[in-house]
């Protein structure tokens, strides 16, 4: 199985997610955000088409990583190729983080027609989900470029059938009046 990747693998990266890790660099997003930092990721042409298995080895060779993120591009297009790279980097003890456009709600409706996007969103420890929103970004969001965004605990989420927020996603939005009851905003 092949998937498309912008670039090589990103090690040593502080800034997408915690702790020390390596990015995954997907090519082709569907979202076209204003002001997107990564515009050369869109096309679902460009990039270049890497075998999983070498990307997995090249993940069994890496030392002081404490996780692997998916970020591009959006991942969820490519769910297939991702979930084996996800599946993987939790077998050699690493966590798995996962950036897109898509929010969580999306995601569970999409999953309806295209199982596989469930598949890998089990595979996902924390989601940073929607789309960048340029009059909503911040400087100093921890983790994610607009407060529109949300940084997703996954599994707690997938087990109470609505979205609960990693302890790190402790600033609200702008207006945002929500209370946090157990660590879920309501
Ligand atoms: S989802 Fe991310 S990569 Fe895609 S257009 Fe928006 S900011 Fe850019």
């Amino acid at each position: 199985m092949k998937i498309r990747l912008a670039s090589t693998l990103q090690t040593d990266s502080i800034v997408d997610g915690l702790g020390i890790r390596t990015v995954i660099w997907t090519q082709g997003c569907p979202h076209n955000c204003l002001g997107c930092h990564n515009p050369s990721t869109h096309s679902f042409e460009d990039g270049a088409l890497i075998d999983v298995d070498e990307i997995n080895e090249e993940l069994d060779q890496l030392t002081s990583q404490d996780g692997i993120t998916f970020s591009g591009g959006d991942p969820m297009c490519q769910p297939e190729a991702c979930y084996e790279i996800a599946k993987h980097a939790h077998q050699i003890g690493m966590n798995v983080w996962c950036y897109t456009g898509y929010t969580f709600e999306e995601l569970q409706t999409l999953s309806k027609t295209k199982p596989m996007i469930l598949t890998f969103l089990k595979e996902i420890d924390v989601l940073i989900d929607g789309r960048f929103i340029l009059a909503e970004k911040s400087y100093s969001l921890k983790f994610k470029g607009s407060r529109n965004q949300r940084i997703i605990n996954v599994k707690e989420s997938l087990a109470k059938g609505q979205v609960c927020l990693n302890e790190i996603d402790l600033e609200l939005p702008q207006n945002d009046n929500r209370k946090k009851v157990e660590g879920v905003y309501i």
